[in-house]
Order: structure tokens, then sequence, then C-alpha cells
């Protein structure tokens, strides 16, 4: 009885120490934005398989191994007192933003039109976008997730 009662606080006391690697590692690395991992390797995205757990933002790659991070953005684009339209289809609403690890901004319309902006660039980004929700292993799966 009293052995299986010290064993039980020997597995509390790894799973409170386990807990708090974790708020470190989040504490060091805080993600608010939806991801796309990297690929592993050019042209075979598809391979790299992220689990959409509820831990993910903890696991979360960090900025530098990230193809880029987007967010939906429902609202009026307004840059420099300008609704921006796509220049394609000319909607105005509904937007995906991106921003890519060369910190260019990239907006992407329901159609799928992309455009880059450059009037953009990650800081606008960072300072807009939300809290971490998911990250994924594809564009396609992020956008599938932002209900393009
Ligand atoms: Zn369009």
């Amino acid at each position: 009885m009293f052995r299986r009662r010290a064993r039980a606080d020997r597995e509390l006391h790894e799973a409170q120490r386990e807990a708090l690697a974790l708020i470190q590692m989040h504490a060091r690395e805080p993600l608010p934005f939806d991801t796309v991992q990297a690929p592993a390797s050019a042209g075979s995205s598809s391979e790299v398989i992220v689990p959409d757990l509820p831990l993910a933002e903890v696991r979360g790659p960090s900025r530098q191994d990230v193809e880029g991070v987007m967010m939906r953005w429902m609202q009026l684009l307004v840059i420099e007192g300008e609704v921006r339209t796509c220049p394609k289809c000319g909607v105005y609403r509904g937007w995906i933003v991106f921003c890519l690890r060369d910190d260019s901004v990239w907006l992407r319309c329901r159609a799928g039109h992309q455009v880059q902006e450059p009037h953009l660039d990650a800081t606008w980004f960072n300072r807009n976008s939300g809290p971490v929700d998911h990250w994924h292993p594809t564009l396609e799966d992020g956008l599938r997730h932002l209900g393009h």
C-alpha cells in the first residue's frame, strides 16, 4: 500500500516536471498564428505529417522552420486608405493573408488568386495576427482549415 502510494507520487512529480518543461518551451517560442511546415525535401511536402493535437502550439516548429504563416482576414483590408481588391476577380473580402519566410506578405482571395502585397510586411502581420491556432503539414491543409 505504502509503496504503491510512493510510485504514484513519483509519477505525479514526473508529470509535473514534463508540464513545466512544456510551459517553458512555449514561453520561448510563441507562435501566434497558423503555420505551414517547411517540406522535408523539395516537392515532397505531403510526406511531412504533423498531428493536429491540442498541444500543437507547444510542439510547433520555430519561425525559422516553417515555410510561412497564414491567417484569415474576413473584414475589409484597408491599405494606405484604400480597400484592397483582388486584381483578377475584384472581391474585397475573405482573404487569406500569408507571411512567408522572407517576410513578404501575400493575399489570396476565395477564388485562389494570389498577389503579393508590397505595402505589408512581417511586422504588420505579427501585429494583426491572433493567438496560435493550428499548424499544418502542407499549404493545402492550412487553406482547408481556414475555409479556402
Ligand atoms: Zn480573385
